[in-house]
C-alpha cells in the first residue's frame, strides 16, 4: 500500500535519539537551542522558538501580537482546523475568507479585503501545500490594514521566503510534514520582542529555565507573565537537527515527483486539475493535490483507489463546515472553499516515493476514473 505521506527516519535519528539518553539530559536544553537556531538560519533568519507543536506556536504568536477578545482574526478555511481553533484560544473571532479560485487555493486577497473590519487586527495566511503565497500584494494588504500578519507555515518547512510577510511563522513537525521531529514546531519571527515573548510564555512564563538552574547559572526564577508548557525536549530537537540535513535534498525530491506526476497525469488523467501547475511559484511541495471533475462521486474513486493499493486524502474538509464551526457560525458561505474541498483528491507525495510508483499511482485513477464513470453510465 503506497500511504499519502511517510516520515524518512532512519539510523541517524535513532544514533541521536541514544547520544541524548546517554547525557542524562532529555528536557530543554542545548540541542533544542541548537536546532534553534540551525533552523531559523535555513530559513534566513537568526533566531528562532522551538515548541511542542505547531498548534502552541499558533496560539503564542497571537498571544505575543496582542491578538484577544474583540478582535477580529482573518482565517483561511481550507486549511486543518488548528488554524482557527488557535484564534478561539486567545478569545479572538476567526472570520472566514474564500480561495482564490480552484487553480490557486490560497486566501483571496478580495475577500480578505471584503471581510476588514475595523475590529480586524490580524490575518492568518496559510501556504497550502508547501507552494509559497504571493508576498508583494500581501505585505502591501498588511500595511494597508495595519493589522498582523502570522504565517501558518505547516507544510512550509524549507521552503525559501517562508516568513518575509509575517510578524511571526509558524511551522509543524508533526510525522506528515516535511521535517518530524513526531511531534514539534517552530516559530520565527525577525521581531525580537515577539520572540522573547513567545519563549517566554512557552515555558510558564519563567525568567529562568531549568538548565540554568541545573548549572548553577541561576537559583530562582520570577513569573512576569502567564506561560505555558509548550516546550519541545532535547530528544526532540536531536532528531530534528538530523533531519534538517536533509531538508534540501528531500524537497528537491518532492519536486521532481511533483513535475513527474504533472506530466503523467496530463497525459493519463487530462480531466483532472493539477492546483499551481503552470506558475513559477515557490513551493517546498508538501502535498500533491488534484481537483476532480465536477461530476466524479470522490468516495469511489477513493475506495477503488484503495483496492488499486493507492491511500489518498482529502485537504481539507472546510473549517467553516465542522459541526463546532457551523454552531458558532451559521450561514458563512465560501463557494469556491466548498467546490475546492469537494473535488480535491491528495495523492501519495514523500521524499522516498519513486517514479515507478507515481506511474502506478496516476494508472490507478485513470483506472478509477473510467470505472466512476462506467457506473454512472450504468445508473
Ligand atoms: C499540521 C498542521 C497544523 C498543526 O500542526 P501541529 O504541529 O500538529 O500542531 C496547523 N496548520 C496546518 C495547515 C497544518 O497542516
Amino acid at each position: 500500500m503506497l500511504p499519502v505521506a511517510k516520515p524518512e527516519l532512519g539510523e541517524k535519528e535513532k544514533q541521536a535519539l541514544n547520544a541524548v539518553i546517554d547525557s542524562g539530559w532529555v528536557a530543554m536544553g542545548d540541542h533544542v537551542a541548537a536546532f534553534e537556531r540551525a533552523f531559523a538560519r535555513h530559513h534566513d533568519t537568526d533566531d528562532g522558538v522551538a515548541v511542542s507543536s505547531c498548534t502552541a506556536g499558533l496560539h503564542l504568536s497571537l498571544k505575543a501580537l496582542g491578538i484577544g477578545p474583540g478582535d477580529e482574526v482573518l482565517v483561511p478555511s481550507l486549511t486543518f482546523v488548528a488554524t482557527v481553533n488557535a484564534v478561539l484560544y486567545v478569545g479572538a473571532t476567526p472570520v472566514f475568507v474564500d480561495i482564490e479560485s480552484l487553480s490557486t487555493p490560497h486566501m483571496s486577497i478580495t475577500d480578505a479585503a471584503h471581510k476588514c473590519t475595523s475590529k480586524t487586527k490580524a490575518v492568518i495566511l496559510m501556504h497550502y501545500g508547501g507552494y509559497l503565497m504571493d508576498a508583494p500584494p500581501w505585505t502591501a494588504f498588511k500595511e494597508q490594514y495595519g493589522i498582523s500578519v502570522i504565517e501558518d507555515a505547516a507544510h512550509a518547512a524549507g521552503l525559501d521566503r517562508a516568513g518575509t510577510i509575517a510578524d511571526a511563522t509558524v511551522f509543524s513537525f508533526f510525522s506528515n510534514k516535511n521535517l518530524t521531529t513526531a511531534e514539534g514546531g517552530m516559530v520565527l519571527s525577525r521581531d525580537r520582542a515577539v520572540l522573547n515573548e513567545i519563549r517566554l510564555m512557552r515555558s510558564h512564563g519563567m525568567t529562568t529555565g531549568t538548565t540554568d538552574r541545573h548549572r548553577g547559572h541561576a537559583l530562582g526564577y520570577d513569573v512576569t507573565t502567564l506561560g505555558y508548557n509548550y516546550r519541545m525536549d532535547e530528544l526532540r530537537a536531536a532528531v530534528g537537527l538530523v533531519q534538517l540535513k536533509h531538508l534540501t535534498s528531500w524537497n528537491t525530491n518532492r519536486k521532481e515527483l511533483t513535475e513527474y506526476y504533472r506530466w503523467r497525469l496530463r497525459n493519463h488523467c487530462p480531466e483532472v486539475l493539477c492546483p499551481f501547475d503552470g506558475a513559477d511559484r515557490p513551493s517546498c511541495h508538501h502535498l500533491m493535490p488534484v481537483v476532480l471533475p465536477k461530476q466524479v462521486n470522490r468516495e469511489s474513486i477513493m475506495v477503488s483507489m484503495l483496492h488499486h493499493g493507492v491511500q489518498t486524502s482529502v485537504h481539507y474538509a472546510p473549517v467553516h463546515l465542522f459541526s463546532f464551526y457551523q454552531r458558532k457560525y451559521p450561514f458563512t458561505s465560501l463557494p469556491l472553499t466548498e467546490e475546492y474541498s469537494s473535488r480535491e483528491l491528495t495523492l501519495p507525495l514523500y521524499p522516498s516515493l519513486k517514479e515507478p510508483e507515481v506511474e502506478h499511482v496516476v494508472q490507478a485513477l485513470h483506472n478509477s476514473l473510467r470505472e466512476n464513470a462506467h457506473e454512472r453510465v450504468a445508473i
